[in-house]
């Protein structure tokens, strides 16, 4: 067969670099496996998001609330946000797409940072549109690189703050910077998926300035401090017309039952969220000071993950010492495909499993 006798995929899909998500399994033998590698929580959901799963299980031939009205009133009410305004989505990755396929045309331009997250990339090319990633300052996003990159065709900018995987954020004032020299018709996409973490107070996750401009929206994730990653929630907060246009464009059923119904419980359980917090607090000020007294560098981060720097050369490489964790149960990411070949990303996690990698790295390094 030639290959005009098969279906081919459209321009530039086959360019594309499949998401690869981070690894869950250790060799076999292994006692404990402890998985760093997703930014997932420790702490696991709220109990109460269990509970809600277990009830709508027995429920499950009937289709879910298509505008999964009940979870954006739970999320207005925690965040004080008028519902109108929010969609819920399958995953925050889903409306990341979202917004690609509705507002990118073939040969538009899509900015993000040289670190940035993924998925950006991803449906920028899937959208077929050109991707533009831009140098960072110090593993940050800069404001003045990115005002350089728009050019006419720019339709979108995407800034993860924080960012994944480096954990650096942009102070808010430097936000509302880069919203001013935006065009108004470009769309600023401001990925809060870390947003609870940080506790900076020059930090915002973007609200009010949705609120207040045309062309600003905030994604947020359940995947992270709800612990429900596996439940795929993420939701979107944006103005009246660009919900509008989302809505024409995404499945009618795009968030499922038991998505919902967790949700709900989720973002009511404000103690597990507390919780979730004041573990993280803790735990990245331990791990961040332990790497560093091991003479490992570590990005400096507002998220729930840290960002390793290993040595160039085999012996001590963040390959090497992938190999050595992953021998022990411990399994972080590698994060190659973010420009980064000699670095691992380490999510926080239980004290056992933090304890745990910083003991094993100080025995690999005297390998
Ligand atoms: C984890 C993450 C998300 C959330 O993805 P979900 O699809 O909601 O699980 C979004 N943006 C960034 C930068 C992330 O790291």
């Amino acid at each position: 067969m030639t290959e005009l006798q098969r279906p081919q995929p459209k321009p530039g899909v086959m360019d594309i670099a499949a998401y690869v998500p981070g690894k869950s399994a250790a060799p076999a033998g292994v006692a404990k496996v402890h998985k760093l590698s997703s930014n997932e929580s420790p702490l696991g959901p709220s109990p109460k998001a269990i509970e809600a799963v277990r009830e709508v299980a027995a429920k499950l031939e009937f289709y879910p609330d298509g505008a999964a009205t009940r979870l954006r009133e739970a999320i207005a009410e925690a965040h004080g946000l008028n519902p109108a305004n929010i969609l819920c989505s399958n995953g925050s990755d889903e409306v990341l797409g979202l917004l690609a396929l509705t507002y990118l045309e073939p040969g538009d331009e899509a900015i993000f940072t040289e670190h940035g997250f993924l998925v950006y990339r991803i449906y920028t090319q899937a959208a077929s549109a050109v991707p533009v990633a831009v140098k960072e300052t110090d593993e940050t996003a800069d404001v003045d690189a990115i005002l350089a990159a728009v050019t006419p065709k720019t339709k979108i900018v995407f800034l993860a703050n924080p960012n994944n995987p480096t954990g650096t954020y942009i102070p808010f004032d430097e936000v509302r910077r880069l919203h001013a020299g935006l065009p108004r018709h470009v769309l600023l996409v401001l990925d809060a998926a870390y947003a609870e973490y940080v506790r900076r107070n020059d930090y915002e996750s973007g609200m009010e300035l949705v609120s207040s401009s045309h062309n600003v929206v905030m994604t947020r994730t359940f995947s992270k401090i709800h612990g429900l990653g596996g439940a795929r929630i993420g939701w979107i907060y944006a103005p009246a017309e660009i919900i509008d246009a989302l809505n024409r464009v995404r499945g009618p059923f795009n968030v499922n039952a038991a998505a919902i119904e967790a949700g709900v419980a989720a973002m009511k359980d404000r103690a597990h969220v507390e919780a979730a917090v004041a573990h993280n607090d803790r735990w990245l000020a331990w791990v961040t000071q332990e790497m560093a007294a091991l003479g490992l560098r570590v990005t400096p981060s507002v998220g729930n993950f840290v960002l390793v720097h290993f040595n160039e050369g085999e012996r001590h490489s963040a390959a090497a010492a992938d190999e050595y964790l992953t021998q022990r149960g411990y399994i972080l990411r590698r994060v190659t495909g973010y420009g980064f070949p000699n670095a691992l990303r380490m999510t926080i996690g239980s004290e056992e499993a933090n304890r745990g990698v910083v003991a094993a790295l100080a025995e690999f390094l005297k390998t």
